[in-house]
């Protein structure tokens, strides 16, 4: 007999709430994470203290979160305490003018409507739009399997209203925005939230264009730290049994006759399984856990086809004296053509610029217990990709953090600088060390078009048997929510498929 039932490589979200529901099915099951938290990209650190948020700031769209607590038999909110974040964000113009829109959509719709009033208008149809969107998916492609044409009929079949969609999965996340909205100011609240796709709004699929109203339907933070929501998956998976390892790396994926039957640790040791659930990045599963001898050469050639995500660096600053922002998130306006030219031109090459832009993001202004009384966390997202021009990370990173303290200390926080008492920086290079993310690839794979549903890999791997994936990887994709979706829809399919 097998040592598990289950083997779980990687303890991030995907991997948890597989575990967790896979337990629940009454299977023994055994996760095992390399690094000592639990989490991967949606964890939490704490340095001189302060607590920091290795990368996710937020949780939106939290419905599928919800379906997955309540299979395991309680509620999100149960178990983790939700802080809704009021307002959402503020927009900082490259004049100094600041426009912060509050949760309510009709509150964002008159502050809207001062900018432009066409565009006010227009925001009504805009939020009826997604909010139709929005119910139609969340109830098909986010919580059902999509690996083949078939999952997709059944989708349709699942809820027909799905196919009115369909066809916005064709056009871009810019298409949409640019349909509703006419006025530069507006749409400059609203290119930005592409990139939380790792994308820019030009290659970001429409569907998620209806994240500039999602947000307002909910976006929330966990009091204690990001942390609190992978805990939670862990302790209700460990009530009906799972169990966790960390800092225990699985070097391979043990393969019999085509069939997964354990792994292997860096130490050397091999554990068996029936079941072997992949939570990491698919091209290191299949090409380095697994290996080219046990693989037929079109899958090798479609697994090396994909393109690794887009990465980001992170700077955590803790600051003796609260800084002056309006709100947990604040953006540098950029419209949907900013973000495409700053994409193309500084992104993709590799070139930093002085330029403000992206996310600060302020977490003790939503939850005090994050820093020290009187104290601050700041985490800042500003730009950048895993190749530099000319340059290394390694070498980069000391100059590249004073840089940005520096900018922001002359432009939007004045300053800042004199406040800093604690400064950390993650990487792309340091999330490839840390997180074993190839590349710093934070949503595994790209999420374009051609790597979406039955386009990216398959939870069930059709080339080895009893080897399923979840997390980023596979459908629906990277972000917090889709993870712990993933997970739904993973053990929903080896329900079917391993008796
Ligand atoms: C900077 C940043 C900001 C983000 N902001 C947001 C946000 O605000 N909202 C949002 O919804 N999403 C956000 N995301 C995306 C979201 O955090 C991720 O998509 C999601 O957490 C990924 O979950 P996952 O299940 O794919 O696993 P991952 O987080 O990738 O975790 C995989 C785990 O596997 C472990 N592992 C890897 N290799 C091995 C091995 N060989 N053996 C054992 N263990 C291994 C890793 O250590 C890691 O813990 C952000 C991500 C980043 C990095």
């Amino acid at each position: 007999m097998p040592d598990y039932d289950v083997i779980v490589i990687g303890a991030g979200l995907g991997g948890l709430s597989t575990g967790a529901l896979l337990a629940k099915q009454g299977r023994r099951v055994l996760v095992l994470e390399q690094s000592g938290l639990v989490g991967g990209c949606c964890s939490t650190f704490e340095k001189d203290g302060f607590r920091c948020d290795v990368g996710a700031s937020i949780v939106e769209i939290i419905q599928p979160i919800e379906q997955v607590f309540q299979k395991l038999g309680t509620t999100f909110q149960e178990e983790v305490d939700l802080i809704s974040c009021d307002p959402i964000m503020t927009f900082i113009y490259p004049d100094g003018k600041r426009i912060t829109y509050p949760l309510s959509v009709e509150e964002t719709g008159k502050i809207i409507a001062e900018i432009s009033p066409e565009d006010g208008r227009r925001w009504k149809d805009f939020v009826t739009f997604c909010d139709d969107m929005m119910q139609v998916t969340l109830d098909t492609f986010f919580v059902e399997p999509a690996s083949t044409m078939m999952d997709m009929v059944q989708m349709v079949r699942k809820n027909p209203r799905f196919l009115k969609f369909l066809p916005v999965f064709l056009s871009s996340y810019q298409d949409i925005l640019e349909k509703y909205f006419k006025n530069e100011t507006v749409l400059k609240t609203m290119g930005n939230q592409a990139l939380y796709f790792g994308l820019p709004p030009a290659l970001c699929p429409g569907p998620y264009a209806m994240v500039p109203y999602s947000e307002h339907v909910g976006i929330y933070y966990p009091r204690g730290g990001m942390i609190r929501i992978p805990e939670a998956l862990q302790r209700c998976g460990e009530r009906f049994g799972m169990e966790l390892r960390l800092k225990t790396r699985v070097d391979k994926v043990l393969v019999r006759n085509r069939r997964a039957v354990g792994v292997r640790l860096a130490d050397g040791t091999e554990i068996s399984a029936n079941i072997v659930v992949s939570n990491i990045n698919a091209k290191t599963l299949y090409l380095k856990l697994i290996g080219s001898e046990y693989l037929p050469s079109m899958v090798i050639k479609g697994i090396k086809s994909y393109d690794l995500s887009a990465s980001v660096p992170m700077i955590y600053l803790g600051l003796d004296a609260s800084p002056e922002l309006d709100a947990h998130h604040s953006a540098f306006a950029a419209s949907p053509e900013d973000v495409n030219r700053y994409w193309y031109d500084h992104l993709q090459t590799g070139r930093l610029t002085k330029e403000n832009f992206g996310l600060i993001c302020w977490p003790s202004h939503t939850d005090s217990t994050l820093a020290p009384q009187g104290k601050h966390v700041l985490n800042l997202i500003p730009e950048g990709f895993y190749h530099l021009s000319g340059t290394d990370w390694d070498t980069e990173k000391p100059f590249y953090v004073e840089r940005t303290i520096e900018n922001l200390s002359r432009t939007v926080i004045p300053g800042l600088k004199d406040h800093v008492v604690m400064a950390e920086c993650a990487t792309p290079l340091d999330f490839e060390r840390q997180l074993l993310l190839p590349e710093g690839a934070i949503y595994s794979l790209q999420q374009d078009l051609p790597a979406q549903a039955v386009f990216r890999p398959a939870a069930r791997s059709r080339s080895i048997q009893g080897l399923y994936l979840a997390g980023s990887s596979t459908h629906p994709g990277g972000g917090v929510p889709t993870t712990i979706a993933s997970g739904l829809i993973t053990s929903k399919i080896i329900e079917k498929y391993e008796k």
